[in-house]
């Protein structure tokens, strides 16, 4: 009973201590123990302890005084914010266009990053992965010099992703099951995988494991939104109440493989005209005409797209509207189905977006059942490059917000 009893308590300060960074992650900027215990619900004294054991384990640190009334703990108030240059969480990625990491501190701020640009269709993952490897070994050993606790590490893949570490495909790598753990980096960090889309919906929500500015979000942290990853390959994400919602399987949200035309072209699915086919980076670089070599995928071409798309190309114009009506289609429907209004865009059509944003608004708006009472928002990524990455930076981070006890050891002896 003794020891069921110390286990509880243990499990309850875990909770509350990561209820207190919630908190203060989600307001934006710093909080006094007052205003954290209004916040939370906690007891002013438990939020004295809780507070105490943060900043011990360098988590939280203390601000210049400010002047607040009936704060209960004296004045004037110390407002309490996270320390900088101490806890970081690390994202690695395998796209269609290449691979890297990027390191994130929970201050919100990139620490180092590396991208890879490379046309990725059929490579090898074992020697990917030893490259991902060989890139990330003197990341690591540069946060260990400069005092930074690594808290997780998020792999960002652009497939379906069942558990923790096994790819099930990703048909644009032309990768399939694959058991991530076999691979040296994937084990070394305990990285977790995800599909890119879910990872890059995270990187959208502000205060998920880093600190944010909430003068300049478009988001709040409760917020629903479907986000749209569009690339090689269009993968999609559902946020609602500032939670991920990636259903049963982890497999919600794969909006790239709606039919739109039955009798279309041939999709890597194996079905027939997918929003894909007529809206992923490859489809557009080939139906305007740019080429249609193996390497379609790589960036440059989609640059070239814009570009004469820009310049007046007609058939870079049609290729791009044929996209953006099947977007538009398959966005109503989806607003049809998950009740959500907001829409947030990233990859190849945050780029082009400028006039198409507001076409692709004023299109889903008019397809939409309840378009009476509902106002559609179209918006773009707020993080405009590797947002992929950044989100598989924040859902290592995460592990520590989620469970802060493994971190803090001196919460450990306090408990004792
Ligand atoms: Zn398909």
């Amino acid at each position: 009973m003794a020891r069921m009893k110390t286990i509880n308590q243990d499990n309850l300060r875990e909770h509350n201590l990561s209820i207190v960074m919630q908190t203060l992650l989600g307001h934006g900027s710093p909080l006094s123990r007052a205003q954290l215990a209004q916040k939370t619900g906690l007891t002013k004294a438990a939020m004295s302890l809780l507070t105490d054991m943060l900043i011990q384990a360098q988590v939280l640190q203390q601000m210049a005084p400010t002047s607040e009334p009936n704060s209960g703990f004296g004045r004037p108030a110390t407002p309490l914010a996270f320390v900088p240059h101490r806890w970081a969480g690390i994202g690695l990625q395998i796209n269609t266009d290449g691979y890297g990491y990027l390191i994130l501190d929970i201050s919100g701020t990139i620490v180092r990053s590396e991208w890879i640009s490379k046309a990725m269709i059929d490579t090898d993952p074992a020697t990917i992965f030893a490259e991902l490897d060989r890139m990330v070994r003197p990341a690591e050993a540069f946060l260990k010099d400069e005092g930074y606790q690594l808290c997780g590490a998020g792999l960002a893949l652009p497939g379906l992703v069942e558990g923790e570490n096994k790819l099930l495909f990703a048909r644009n790598l032309g990768w399939t099951d694959l058991d991530l753990s076999q691979f040296a980096v994937v084990r070394r960090l305990h990285a977790h995988a995800y599909n890119e889309a879910n990872v890059a919906a995270i990187a959208q929500i502000p205060g998920f494991a880093t600190v944010h500015d909430p003068d300049s979000d478009q988001l709040g942290p409760s917020d629903s939104f479907i986000f749209i990853s569009t690339d090689v390959g269009i993968g999609g994400a559902l946020v609602r109440d500032g939670h991920l919602e990636a259903g049963q399987h982890g497999f919600a949200g794969e909006i790239g493989h709606m039919q739109v035309d039955p009798h279309g072209a041939h999709c890597t699915c194996g079905r027939t005209g997918c929003l894909e086919t007529l809206a992923g980076r490859r489809a557009l670089v080939e139906a305007a005409g740019i080429t249609t070599h193996e390497h379609s995928a790589e960036r440059t071409f989609a640059l070239d797209l814009i570009s004469r798309w820009q310049q007046g190309d007609s058939q870079a114009a049609a290729a791009i509207y044929a996209g953006l009506n099947a977007l538009t289609s398959v966005l109503a429907s989806v607003v049809n189905v998950v009740d959500i209004d907001t829409i947030v865009l990233g990859g190849l059509w945050s780029e082009l977006s400028g006039s198409l944003a507001p076409r692709l608004q004023a299109g889903i708006q008019d397809q939409i059942i309840g378009s009476a009472s509902v106002k559609v928002r179209v918006l773009t990524s707020a993080v405009p490059e590797h947002s992929a990455l950044v989100g598989a930076a924040q859902v290592g981070l995460r592990q520590f917000i989620d469970h802060p006890r493994q971190f803090l050891p001196q919460a450990e002896r306090k408990a004792e």
